[in-house]
C-alpha cells in the first residue's frame, strides 16, 4: 500500500467502506477504474450522484421513489387492504421478485434496538398506525433475528388495538437470517404459511 499514489489509496479506502467489499476487492476495483475509459468513470460517478439527488422516500410507504409517491402505492391493481411491513426498502425487491404478493408495503426504516438507542419514534411506526384501518390485513415481515422479533412483538402490541388480521411470516425462514439472502421459493412458502399473531 505504501508504494501506491495517494489518490489510489483514497479510492481503495472509499471502496473498502462499502458493505461486502474487503481490501482485496477494493484494490481490484481501483485498478479496474484506472484501466477503463474516462467516459465510463464519468457515467459511474454521475449515476452515483444522481440516485442521491433524485431518489427519496415515498410519502405513503417510505419505500424509494423519484416521485412523491412510489409506483407500488399508486398502482390501482394492487390491494391496498393488505400491507406487508418490512425493515428496509430493499426488502421490497425481495418480495417483488417472488411475484407472489399483490398488496402494498410499509418500510419501517430499521428495527427497534434499545441498546443502540433506536426506539419506536425513530422508525416509521406512527404513520403505519395511521395508515391502517379496521378490516385490513397486516403482514409483519421483519427479519427473524432478535431485533426483528422485538420489533414484530412491539407492532403486534400496538396494532392489536385495531380490528385487523395480523400475521407474521412463517418459519420457513432460518432464524437469524436476513431476508435479502433468502431464495424466492422459501419466501413464497413463508408468505403462504404466515401465522396469525
Ligand atoms: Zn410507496
Amino acid at each position: 500500500m505504501k508504494s501506491l499514489p495517494n489518490s489510489a489509496k483514497k479510492l481503495i479506502q472509499e471502496f473498502s467502506n462499502l458493505p461486502g467489499i474487503g481490501s482485496k476487492t477494493a484494490q481490484r476495483l481501483t485498478f479496474y477504474i484506472l484501466q477503463i475509459e474516462k467516459e465510463k468513470v464519468s457515467n459511474l460517478s454521475q449515476a452515483l450522484l444522481e440516485i442521491k439527488e433524485k431518489i427519496h422516500n415515498c410519502i405513503v410507504c417510505n419505500g424509494i421513489t423519484e416521485e412523491e409517491t412510489c409506483s407500488i402505492c399508486t398502482d390501482p391493481n394492487r390491494d391496498s387492504n393488505i400491507i406487508c411491513v418490512v425493515e428496509h426498502s430493499h426488502d421490497i425487491i425481495v418480495f417483488e421478485k417472488t411475484n407472489g404478493f399483490n398488496g402494498r408495503y410499509h418500510v419501517l426504516g430499521g428495527t427497534l434496538s434499545p441498546l443502540d438507542g433506536v426506539g419506536p419514534e425513530d422508525l416509521n411506526i406512527q404513520n403505519l398506525f395511521e395508515r391502517i384501518d379496521d378490516g385490513m390485513e397486516v403482514i409483519l415481515a421483519t427479519n427473524s433475528n432478535v431485533e426483528g422479533e422485538t420489533t414484530a412483538l412491539y407492532l403486534t402490541k400496538i396494532l392489536s388495538k385495531k380490528e385487523i388480521r395480523l400475521s407474521r411470516l412463517a418459519r420457513g425462514i432460518p432464524i437469524g437470517s436476513d431476508l435479502g439472502y433468502i431464495d424466492s421459493a422459501t419466501l413464497v412458502r413463508a408468505m403462504e404459511g404466515r401465522t396469525s399473531v
